[in-house]
């Protein structure tokens, strides 16, 4: 039978359609889909697609389990490497990590991988009524700070090996930046709640509005008789650019945009921390979180989106499939361009005029690409005399976030490199005894997957330490 080239397209809401709405973008496969996708999988000796997945997912074996009608049995292969399969086949960056490494994209498209994780977990989150069971406890307490995806991994593994597992989460729902940061269209919270739910089942206590270093420090939780920290509290304080105006109303860091349109509900009408609702929005920044900031912002009711990126589509860093999705549904790039300031209103014979101290829009000057930097991306360069005004009523910046230093500073001990991220050896093992690391608090902003394989490794180390 000859080869299909392409990928099976994922049933979809239409672009006009789902501008309107929060609800997810995309369908997923039916068992059909996936049946016909899993066909095109070679089942390579050499097994390429497993080198390219940070938790090590034998991605053939679960695959040829699809290929036999076997869905539930694909979905244990998967969870024997993988806690959130659910979360990572629609957030995954797939084609930077497993995709990029299949044979079949030499000649072809890659097997989709990531929708065929994301139909088993699918398959099994409604076909499966079994609950985790609480493991017999080995005496022994843990703390675990921060609810995202490698506090959630860790605590997970630390519970089903019978330790005594607390999570203590800063807000007030947990799951990080799978609830506060990634909206409903791509990721539904349902799928987060269900992850939770099963860290309940396994005995694991979860206490929200909690922030360690204020509530409780580093220090008070051994006093309290936990006998190993593991820190997960992710890179959550927003960069800002240092240019004129980034103090005026109407502008948002992405993280305060996001956080109050997922968690605070800013959408509905009359809310406590409102946001915008309609006009002319800009974003800064070509990520993930630029791409999130601007199509929530098309949902809430912008009249137009712009997105301003100072490299070109080549270098931008979002998944490609995000852009396409921003693009189809209307947001504008405005690429090789570079925000200088950003420009408010002022009545210099009204000082009680209303509309004084609100962005009106963003200076930005026109850039061109030259030499590599030392990550091998063009450096991008502005063009003199280019400079021009993009309209905005809010502008929301999304140029990257970093560890908050909180922690640090009242923890003794605890080093950190000059990003603010916590230094920890190849086991996540931190300059403090008993004190473990891993996830965006470490690295730096990163993928869902590598935050969650940080907590999979220090769970082990946990173990290893006090056992
Ligand atoms: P987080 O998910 O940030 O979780 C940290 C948790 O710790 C938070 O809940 C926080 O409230 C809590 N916390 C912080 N300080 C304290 C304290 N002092 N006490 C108690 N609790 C505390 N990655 C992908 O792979 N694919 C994507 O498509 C993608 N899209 C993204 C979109 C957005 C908008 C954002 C912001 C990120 C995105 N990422 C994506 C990145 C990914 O979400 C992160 O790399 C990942 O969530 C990091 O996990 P973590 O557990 O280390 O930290
Ligand atoms: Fe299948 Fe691609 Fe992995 Fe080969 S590399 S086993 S074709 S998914």
């Amino acid at each position: 039978m000859a080869m299909i080239p392409n990928k099976n397209e994922m049933p979809s809401q239409s672009p006009t359609e789902r501008g309107k709405n929060f609800n997810e973008v995309t369908y997923g496969y039916t068992a059909e889909l996936a049946l016909n996708e899993a066909k095109r999988c070679l089942n390579c000796k050499n097994r390429p697609c497993v080198s390219g997945c940070p938790v090590n997912v034998q991605i053939p074996d679960f695959i040829a389990m699809i290929k036999e009608n076997n869905f539930e049995g694909a979905y244990q292969k998967i969870a024997e490497t993988s806690s959130l399969p659910a979360v990572c086949g629609r957030v995954c960056p797939q084609e930077r990590q497993c995709e990029s490494k299949c044979t079949l994209g030499i000649k072809f498209e890659s097997v989709a991988i990531g929708r065929l994780e994301r139909f088993v977990a699918d398959y099994h989150n409604t076909h499966s009524t079994e609950k985790h069971k609480k493991a017999e406890s080995n005496g022994h307490k843990v703390a675990v700070v921060g609810s995202g995806p490698s506090g959630l991994a860790c605590a997970s593994d630390l519970a089903k090996m019978g330790y005594e597992v607390s999570v203590f989460e800063a807000l007030h729902q947990a799951g990080g930046v799978l609830v506060y940061g990634i909206p409903e269209f791509r990721l539904p919270k349902d799928i987060v709640k269900k992850e939770v739910d099963a860290l309940s089942d396994l005995g694991v206590d979860i206490e929200t509005n909690v922030v360690i270093g204020k509530t409780l420090t580093i220090d008070e939780l051994f006093d309290k008789g936990y006998e190993a920290v593991y820190i997960a509290t992710g890179a959550g304080l927003p960069n800002f650019m240092g240019i004129p105006g980034e103090a005026l109303k109407g502008v948002y860091s992405a993280n305060e945009f996001l956080t109050r349109s997922n968690l605070m509900a800013a959408y509905k009408n009359e809310p406590d921390t409102p946001i915008m609702k309609g006009g002319k929005i800009a974003v800064v920044g070509g990520g993930n979180v630029a791409m999130d900031s601007a199509r929530t912002a098309l949902r809430l009711g912008a009249d137009e989106v712009h997105i301003i990126y100072r490299r070109s589509m080549e270098e931008i860093p979002a998944r490609m499939e995000e852009v396409e999705h921003a693009k189809e549904e209307g947001i504008e790039f405005n690429l090789l361009t570079n925000p200088i300031e950003i420009v408010g209103f002022e009545n210099p014979e009204n000082p009680r005029d209303e509309r004084n101290g609100f962005v009106t829009g963003v200076k930005c000057v026109k850039m061109q690409l030259g030499e590599p930097d030392d990550r091998g991306r063009r450096r991008p360069a502005p063009i003199d005399g280019s400079e021009f005004v993009i309209d905005a009523d809010t502008v929301i910046i999304a140029i990257g976030t970093s560890p908050n230093p909180l922690i640090k500073n009242t923890t003794d001990g605890l080093e950190v490199n000059k990003r603010g991220g916590i230094v920890v050896d190849e086991n996540g093992i931190t300059s403090r005894d008993g004190v473990f690391a891993g996830g965006d608090a470490v690295t730096g902003a990163a993928t869902v997957i590598s935050a969650m394989g940080a907590g999979k490794l220090a769970a082990h180390s946990i173990d290893k330490y006090l056992s």
